[in-house]
């Protein structure tokens, strides 16, 4: 397993860590296989959505806000609940085909890290399987 760290420079935040990826699975030397790209944290979360108009990035943090709300009826004593529950909903993993040493996306596809308590650093855990 790999692990490479990303400093999010802001509260909310998608961070395309695609390049990152790629690199780490040329390292490795495998080219065909399976990738997983694993976030350990509670309150960041990976996702793969377009990485051509950034608006659509801005569009899912405004409409993961207008879900969970800033003040609702939170108990969590950390006050970070709409953080654990946004990277709830992204998720903590996504799972990549790698094909003749390329990661296999789509056109328009990227591989977010989703950062919603921040900014903080966060690591990425990256599996690569033949
Ligand atoms: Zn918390």
């Amino acid at each position: 397993m790999e692990t490479f760290t990303v400093s999010t420079g802001r509260k909310c935040a998608f961070i395309d860590i695609t390049a990152t990826v790629a690199e780490t699975v040329a390292q490795s030397g495998i080219r065909d296989g399976i990738v997983v790209v694993f976030v350990p944290h509670t309150t960041a979360g990976v996702t793969i959505n377009e990485n051509a108009d950034p608006a659509v990035k801005s569009d899912i943090l405004a409409h993961l806000d207008d879900a969970v709300p800033q003040s609702s009826r939170y108990t969590h004593m950390e006050g970070n609940s709409p953080a654990h529950i946004k990277a709830s909903m992204m998720g903590s993993s996504v799972t990549v085909l790698l094909q003749d040493g390329a990661l296999v996306l789509g056109v328009w596809q990227g591989i977010y890290l989703c950062e919603f308590d921040g900014p903080r650093t966060r690591k990425v855990h990256v599996e690569i399987r033949q």
